[in-house]
């Protein structure tokens, strides 16, 4: 049994005074899921002092390495200090404006994990890869990148999130059919373990598509971008979940 969890990705938005009124607004109280707030990293501990227990925090990246010579990055322990419990990888944003390849975003997760932090690993495809046939192809390299960088049982602490690129931001949400296939596809690649990772969906999810794509067997939630600037359609997506 796999307990439904909703993220949200505030992305480069809101501030102090944004994210005192989101907490004002927030009502999750038996939305029956793991909720995880992502925002900017200077909110982090304005978010985990309003987040309260019920509520986890989360951080958009982080740093592959520990400490040292690296201006402007946030290594994992440093997280740990915020109270921090996940860390997005992998965000196609991250991949396409930031030149993130997999095997950096490997290195990211691996970091997140030996630090104690729960990685949320994102996946999916652009437009053009889905239209030539490749989604599946890419994803399982996607995959590949993570479990050749780690060692041991690495997804009983992760979650993976099935963000296709086109979805991202657009409007445009995958049907939940074709979220499903590749929500299935996901679980059964990582063999054994899969039965047991929440596997979320982002792309454009909102209160009134929520419900259908929770509804699938193998969506486990939702990671959440310009719907979780809204407190009240945030919430109403989490009791969907
Ligand atoms: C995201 O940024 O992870 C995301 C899914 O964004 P949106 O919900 O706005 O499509």
């Amino acid at each position: 049994m796999r307990t439904p969890l909703v993220a949200a990705n505030w992305k480069m938005n809101g501030s102090r005074e944004f994210a005192e009124q989101f907490f004002t607004a927030l009502d999750v109280k038996g939305a029956g899921c793991t909720v995880v707030i992502c925002p900017p990293y200077p909110y982090l501990p304005l978010v985990a002092e309003k987040a309260g227990d019920d509520i986890a925090v989360g951080a958009q990246n982080l740093s592959q390495e520990a400490s040292g010579a690296f201006t402007g990055e946030v290594s994992a322990a440093m997280l740990l200090d915020w109270k921090v419990d996940y860390a997005i990888v992998g965000h196609s944003e991250r991949r396409s404006l930031y030149g993130e390849g997999s095997e950096l975003v490997a290195r990211k997760f691996v970091a997140a994990q030996a630090a104690g932090l729960i990685p949320i690993l994102c996946v999916g495809e652009t437009l053009q890869e889905r239209e030539d046939g490749r989604a599946l192809d890419v994803i399982a390299a996607q995959l590949q990148a993570v479990k050749d960088a780690a060692e041991g049982d690495i997804w009983d602490r992760a979650v993976i999130a099935y963000e296709p690129v086109w979805a991202i931001g657009t409007g445009k949400t995958a049907t939940p059919e074709q979220a499903q296939e590749v929500h299935r596809f996901i679980r059964e690649n990582l063999g054994e373990s899969g039965a047991a990772v929440q596997i979320l969906y982002g792309g454009s999810v909102k209160a009134a598509n929520a419900e259908a794509l929770f509804a699938q067997a193998d969506i486990d939630g939702a990671l959440v971008g310009g719907a979780s600037l809204d407190a009240e359609e945030f919430a109403r997506i989490c009791r969907a979940a």
